[in-house]
């Protein structure tokens, strides 16, 4: 079996195989051999679950999933992977590579389909182009998933994790907050990384919630008020929540009635503040 975290190894097999990064797909591959171990042990609770792995690369983090859950389904957009994959995770039988966009694919179905009767979690260093919409998909959907661990850009994981109604926080925020609960877990340096990105890293862990704040009915609609909001984030909530069915006199009229100064952001509203202004004029 390979060390596929050796910067040895990795060089040899993307050599024997002709195999260039491409940036435009976010590949920077794992080369600290502790990181993945790391991050397989915070996902799988224990060896009856199901992980479904977004950007499998050439396998470092596949195989430690492997290693520790039932079933291993990993979705790779990059044609010239799953040839390497097959070979780099050849001892393992409990590993299914899926060649594909993880934004397109239909990823409720796929869950159903390959891990039946399983819990599921999932596990994954993310192409950080793509953090946003991806974390985006995966709480907006109700995947029947019970916790996402992923690594993503140091500055995503303060945003992602950020209190809702702090400056730190983003429409994401409210998004993440609503679905999960999130904690960061560790930082990995640059140099963790083959080729080394300009940035740091953070694993953090979203822990899928039963029960969410607040009766939001819709929640897209919900989303849209607060994603339009956060594009004026430095403005009034006077000024940023006035959309739509939100006329000065009503939201004036509604923020009085709930206690909410007129003079707040959005950033600085509460995750109640948000759901009863919604319940109130945009549901
Ligand atoms: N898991 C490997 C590791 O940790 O070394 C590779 C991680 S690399 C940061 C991101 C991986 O995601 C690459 O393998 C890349 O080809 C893949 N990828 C990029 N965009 C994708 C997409 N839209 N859907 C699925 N995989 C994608």
């Amino acid at each position: 079996m390979y060390d596929l975290s050796d910067i040895n190894t990795i060089k040899s097999i993307l050599k024997k195989n002709g195999f260039s990064f491409s940036k435009a797909l976010g590949q920077n591959f794992i080369i600290d051999s502790e990181v993945c171990p790391m991050m397989a042990e915070a996902a799988i609770p224990d060896a009856g679950f199901g992980v479904l792995e977004i950007g499998p690369g050439i396998g470092v983090l596949t195989a430690q999933l492997a290693q520790r859950a039932e079933r291993v389904v990993a979705v790779e957009l990059d044609d010239r992977l799953p040839p390497i994959l097959n070979e780099t995770l050849k001892g393992f039988d409990n590993v299914k590579i899926v060649s594909g966009d993880v934004l397109k694919l239909d990823l409720k179905e796929l869950i159903e389909k390959e891990f039946s009767g399983m819990k599921v979690v999932i596990c994954a260093n993310l192409p950080y182009y793509i953090t946003s919409p991806v974390i985006m998909k995966l709480l907006e959907e109700n995947l029947p998933v019970e916790a996402i661990v992923v690594m993503v850009q140091k500055e995503a994981a303060d945003r992602l994790c950020a209190e809702v109604g702090t400056r730190d926080a983003g429409a994401v925020t409210v998004a993440v907050n609503y679905y999960a609960q999130a904690e960061k877990l560790f930082f990995v340096g640059r140099d963790s990384f083959l080729p080394a990105p300009k940035v740091d890293s953070e694993v953090i862990k979203l822990s899928l919630r039963a029960d969410r704040e607040g009766d939001i009915g819709d929640e897209a609609k919900f989303f849209t008020m607060v994603k339009t909001a956060f594009t004026k984030r430095r403005k009034t909530i006077m000024n940023s929540l006035c959309f739509g069915p939100a006329s000065k006199e009503t939201l004036g009229a509604t923020l009085d009635d709930l206690g909410i100064p007129r003079t707040a952001r959005i950033e600085e509203l509460t995750m109640k503040n948000l759901t009863d202004i919604y319940n109130r004029i945009f549901a």
